[in-house]
C-alpha cells in the first residue's frame, strides 16, 4: 500500500514537472508554473523520505536528512532573497554546478558501496556505466559552472592557452577511455582510477569553459544546464527512482534544445561548443583596452522627447544595462505614455540580450510589458526599416555591426539587431564603455545614432517627464 502511494508522489512529480515547465513557457504563467513543480518536488522528496523502503527497512536517518534539508533550505531561501535582478544569471549557474557536484557525489557513493563488496558481488557492467556517466559529466558540469559563475560575477577573465584545442581533446579522450576500462575491468586493484577520472573530468571542466569568451557564454550556460540533467537522471537510473529520471531526463532534454537554439541565434556549430575552444577573443580575455575612436554626437532630453513624441514607430531595444539600473518599470511607463500619443512602440529582444537565456522576457515581464509587444530578432530585423526611432537602453554587444562586418572581432557571425536600419538611432548608456566582448562599437559614431548618457533608469525618467511636456 505504502509502496502504491509512493508511485503515486512520484507520478505527481513527474506530472508537475512537466506542467511546471510548460507553464514556464509564457511569461505570464511562468512563476505559477514554477510553484506547481516546485510543490511536485516537494510531495516527491516527503514520499521518498517517509515511504521508500529498502528490503523492509525504511530509510532511517532522519536528524541527517533533515539537518541537511534545514542548512540547504535556509542558505537557499536566503540566496535567492537577496540576490539581485543582475546577479540572476550567476546565481543560476551556481546552483547548476551544485546540481552537477550531487550527481557527481552520488556516484561517488555507490561506487563506495560497490568497491566494498566487490570480492563477493561485481557491479554489472550497466550499473558501472551509470555510475560513470554520473561521475564525469557531474565533475564536468560543476567545474565548468564555477569557471562560469566566476566568469559572470566578473571576478574570472577568460583563458586559453596554444593548443588548448587539442589539450581538451586528448583529455576528453583519457577520461572516456579510462572510464571504458575501469568499467568492463574493475577490479580491487585498479578501483583507485575512479578518482583519477573524477579529477580528470573537473580539470577538464575548467579547462572548456575558460577559454569561452564574448558572445559564446550563453550557449555554454545552457550546455551545462543540460549536463546537470543528464547527470542527474543517471542517479535515477542508479537507483531505479523514476522522478529522479523524469527530472534529470526533462532538465537534459530542455537544457539541449535551448543549446541548439542558442547556437543557431549566435550561428555557432554545437561540435565547437563541444570542443570548447571557439568564438571568444583569441588573444585572451577580453579586449578591455579598446578605447573609444571617432566622434560622436550627443542628444539633449528634449530633442530625443520631441522626435520620439513625433515618431509613428519606435522601437526599444533593451540590453544588460536596463537590467543594471531596475528601470524597466519606468521604461514600461514611458511607452504607455508614448502610445497615448499614437506612438506605436515595440521591443527587440536579442537572444543574448543580458546575461542568461531570457533575461529580457523575465526583466519586462516583471514590469507588465505586454507578451505581444516584444518581437524575436528575426521579426524585428524586418521592421526597423520601417521605424522612425529606436532607443537602445544599456544594450551595446546585440547591436555591434561588427559582428557582421569585422572578422578579427570576438563577436564575428554572430547575428545582430540591425538598429541601423531605422531613420534615427538614440542610444542610452553611462559612458563609451565597451559591454561584455570588452569591444568598441562603431554604431556610436555613426551619423544617425545620437548618444543620452546616463544611468538608464534617471534617463527613462527625465525622458518620461519631458515626452509628458511636448
Ligand atoms: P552588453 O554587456 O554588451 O552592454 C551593456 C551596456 O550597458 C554596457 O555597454 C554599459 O555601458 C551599459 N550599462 C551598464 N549599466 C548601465 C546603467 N545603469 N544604465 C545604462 N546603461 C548601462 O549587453 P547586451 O545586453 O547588449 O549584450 C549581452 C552580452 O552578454 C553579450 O555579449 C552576450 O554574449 C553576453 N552574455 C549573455 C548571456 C545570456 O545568456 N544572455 C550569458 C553570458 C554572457 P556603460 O558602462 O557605458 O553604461
Amino acid at each position: 500500500m505504502e509502496l502504491n502511494i509512493l508511485t503515486l508522489c512520484y507520478l505527481i512529480g513527474s506530472i508537475t514537472f512537466i506542467l511546471g515547465l510548460k507553464m514556464l513557457s509564457n511569461p505570464a504563467t511562468a512563476r505559477k508554473g514554477n510553484l506547481v513543480a516546485a510543490g511536485g518536488m516537494t510531495i516527491a522528496i516527503f514520499g521518498t523520505i517517509f515511504l521508500y523502503e529498502e528490503n523492509g527497512a525504511k530509510l532511517g536517518n532522519y536528524p541527517w536528512i533533515f539537518a541537511a534539508l534545514a542548512i540547504g533550505g535556509i542558505i537557499g531561501t536566503m540566496a535567492a532573497k537577496k540576490v539581485k535582478m543582475t546577479a540572476m544569471p550567476e546565481m543560476v549557474s551556481l546552483f547548476n554546478g551544485m546540481g552537477g557536484a550531487c550527481a557527481a557525489l552520488i556516484s561517488f557513493i555507490e561506487f563506495g558501496h560497490h568497491v566494498k563488496n566487490i570480492a563477493t558481488e561485481a557491479p554489472s557492467t550497466g550499473t558501472l556505466i551509470t555510475i560513470m556517466v554520473g561521475l564525469v559529466i557531474g565533475s564536468i558540469s560543476f567545474a565548468g559552472s564555477m569557471i562560469a559563475w566566476g566568469k559572470l560575477n566578473g571576478k574570472l577573465k577568460d583563458f586559453s592557452f596554444p593548443g588548448q584545442h587539442i589539450f581538451n581533446l586528448v583529455l576528453l579522450a583519457v577520461i572516456v577511455g579510462l572510464a571504458g576500462y575501469l568499467t568492463t575491468s574493475l577490479s580491487a586493484d585498479n578501483y583507485y582510477l575512479f578518482y583519477v577520472i573524477a579529477v580528470l573530468s573537473l580539470v577538464y571542466g575548467v579547462f572548456f569553459v575558460f577559454p569561452i569568451g564574448g558572445a559564446d557564454m550563453p550557449v555554454v550556460i545552457s550546455l551545462l544546464n543540460s549536463f546537470t540533467g543528464v547527470a542527474a537522471a543517471c542517479g535515477g537510473f542508479l537507483y531505479d527512482n523514476k522522478v529522479m529520471l523524469t527530472g534529470g531526463i526533462l532538465v537534459g532534454a530542455a537544457g539541449t534544445l535551448l543549446t541548439m537554439l542558442m547556437c543557431k541565434a549566435m550561428n555557432r556549430s554545437l561540435s565547437n561548443v563541444l570542443i570548447g575552444n571557439f568564438g571568444g577573443n583569441k588573444s585572451g580575455g577580453a579586449a578591455s583596452g579598446s578605447t573609444p575612436q571617432g566622434n560622436y554626437k550627443e542628444i539633449s532630453l528634449s530633442d530625443a522627447a520631441t522626435v520620439m513624441a513625433y515618431a509613428n514607430k519606435v522601437i526599444i531595444v533593451p540590453g544588460y544595462g536596463l537590467a543594471v539600473a531596475q528601470a524597466q518599470h519606468t521604461c514600461h511607463e514611458l511607452e504607455k505614455y508614448l502610445e497615448e500619443k499614437g506612438v506605436e512602440v515595440k521591443y527587440a529582444i536579442h537572444p543574448v540580450a543580458g546575461r542568461m537565456p531570457g533575461h529580457m522576457n523575465v526583466l519586462l515581464a516583471e514590469a507588465d510589458v505586454s507578451y505581444d509587444k516584444l518581437m524575436e530578432m528575426e521579426q524585428a530585423n524586418d521592421e526597423f526599416k520601417s521605424t522612425d526611432v529606436v532607443l537602445i537602453l544599456g544594450a551595446n554587444d546585440v547591436v555591434n555591426p561588427a559582428a557582421k562586418n569585422d572578422p578579427s572581432s570576438p563577436i564575428y557571425g554572430m547575428p545582430i539587431l540591425e538598429v541601423e536600419n531605422a531613420k534615427t538611432v538614440i542610444v542610452n548608456k553611462r559612458s563609451m564603455k565597451p559591454g561584455y566582448a570588452g569591444i568598441e562599437n562603431d554604431l556610436f559614431f555613426q551619423p544617425k545614432t545620437s548618444m543620452l548618457f546616463g544611468d538608464a533608469k534617471k534617463a527613462l525618467q527625465d525622458l518620461l517627464a519631458e515626452v509628458k511636456n511636448v
